[in-house]
């Protein structure tokens, strides 16, 4: 049994994701996300899909990437 490091919960069907060179161990993913997904840096919500980037900066839409003054990032649809 492996032990989710986000809640603590053990489980039989844990996930494993791999993110420069280390391995985090996770029950949902949920606690996942909670863990590794980004955050919008105008809105605060957790990036879960490709995101935008600008630098050392992650925008979850081209909205969001305006609202910070962001102009030529377009959503990839
Ligand atoms: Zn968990
Ligand atoms: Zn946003």
């Amino acid at each position: 049994m492996a032990q989710c490091e986000v809640c603590g919960n053990e489980y039989d069907k844990t996930l494993e994701v791999s993110r420069g060179g280390e391995t985090h161990t996770f029950d949902s993913f949920e606690c996942a996300i909670h863990a590794l997904a980004p955050t919008c840096a105008h809105c605060g919500i957790r990036i879960v899909g490709h995101g935008l980037q600008k630098g050392s900066a992650m925008f979850c839409c081209a909205h969001c990437a305006e609202h910070e003054g962001v102009r030529e990032l377009r959503d990839r649809a």
